[in-house]
């Protein structure tokens, strides 16, 4: 489906903590409503202006009922700085949805652990509530930093929840890869920080474990023009993650 550009009412952009926000913005293009795992460019700064490019960034929710879309996202730099101080009743401009998602349909029937780390549990939210809304619930294992967010929005959509920080002030006290078995799983799901989808992969593949990866690459265009978030994929060679991606195989990119 072809991404579609449009400028949206922002409803509300709240803080979760210093550095984690949550903006839902009206999206009432139904028949280009966003699946979980795809993801939207956001920019809300004129074309002259800076950053140059528009930021990628996860569909955290889609409601369809209510015509919005949710992100949850990371303040890191100029581009999510502007994002993080706009108010309701202003606009944001919307490019998308753009990727492949994570292939839903294929999850059914299946037992699947969603694996994230930090601002890489963005994009597994939307797939629990998919997952549950079709019968199936997944078990959800998420490792952060230090203090955690969106734990309790997952419960009512999988089977488990687990939690694992480095500080171990909340949860197990050590890695998110030290909380699961591998082998108790059909699929994994998992997105976050490289060193974490590395050592999920590899824990998959030695126990014969479907691996489904979600890469954030740095991406310019988002809509696979320009080649700037080539991936050089095992089986398929270099692919562009803003069009064949995000969602790969982890053994196509790592193993
Ligand atoms: C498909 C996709 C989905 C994404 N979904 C989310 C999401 O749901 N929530 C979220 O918070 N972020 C997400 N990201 C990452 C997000 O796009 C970057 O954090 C953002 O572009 C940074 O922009 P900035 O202007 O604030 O920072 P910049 O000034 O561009 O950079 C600030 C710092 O962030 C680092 N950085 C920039 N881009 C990335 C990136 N793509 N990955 C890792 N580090 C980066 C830079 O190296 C620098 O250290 C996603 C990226 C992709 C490609």
């Amino acid at each position: 489906m072809r991404a579609v550009n449009c400028d949206c009412k922002v409803l509300e952009n709240i803080r979760l903590n210093d550095t984690i926000c949550m903006l839902k913005a009206e999206w009432t293009d139904q028949e280009h409503a966003p699946k979980a795992g795809q993801f939207y460019m956001l920019r809300c700064w004129r074309q002259d202006e800076a950053p140059l490019l528009s930021r990628p960034i996860s569909v955290h929710e889609w409601d369809e009922a209510a015509n919005t879309v949710t992100f949850l996202y990371e303040v890191r730099g100029e581009g999510t700085q502007k994002i993080a101080a706009l108010k309701a009743g202003e606009l944001l401009n919307l490019t998308g949805p753009a990727g492949n998602g994570w292939p839903v349909d294929q999850l059914l029937g299946k037992k699947v652990a969603l694996v994230g780390g930090g601002i890489g549990t963005a994009p597994l939210y939307q797939l629990a509530k998919e997952l549950a809304a079709k019968g199936e619930k997944p078990s959800y294992f998420a490792g952060f930093r230090d203090e955690p967010y969106r734990m309790e929005a997952f419960e009512p959509f999988c089977a488990c929840t687990a939690l694992a920080t480095d500080s171990g002030r909340f949860g197990y006290h050590g890695l998110v890869t030290e909380l699961f078995d591998a082998k108790e799983y059909d699929v994994i799901c998992c997105c976050g920080p490289t060193p974490m989808m590395k050592a999920v992969t590899k824990l998959a593949l030695e126990a014969g474990t479907e691996i489904l990866v979600s890469l954030e690459n740095k991406m310019a265009c988002g809509i696979g023009a320009c080649l700037g978030c080539t991936c050089h994929t095992k089986k398929s060679g270099a692919i562009s993650v803003c069009k064949q991606g995000p969602v790969l195989k982890g053994e196509d990119v790592y193993g």
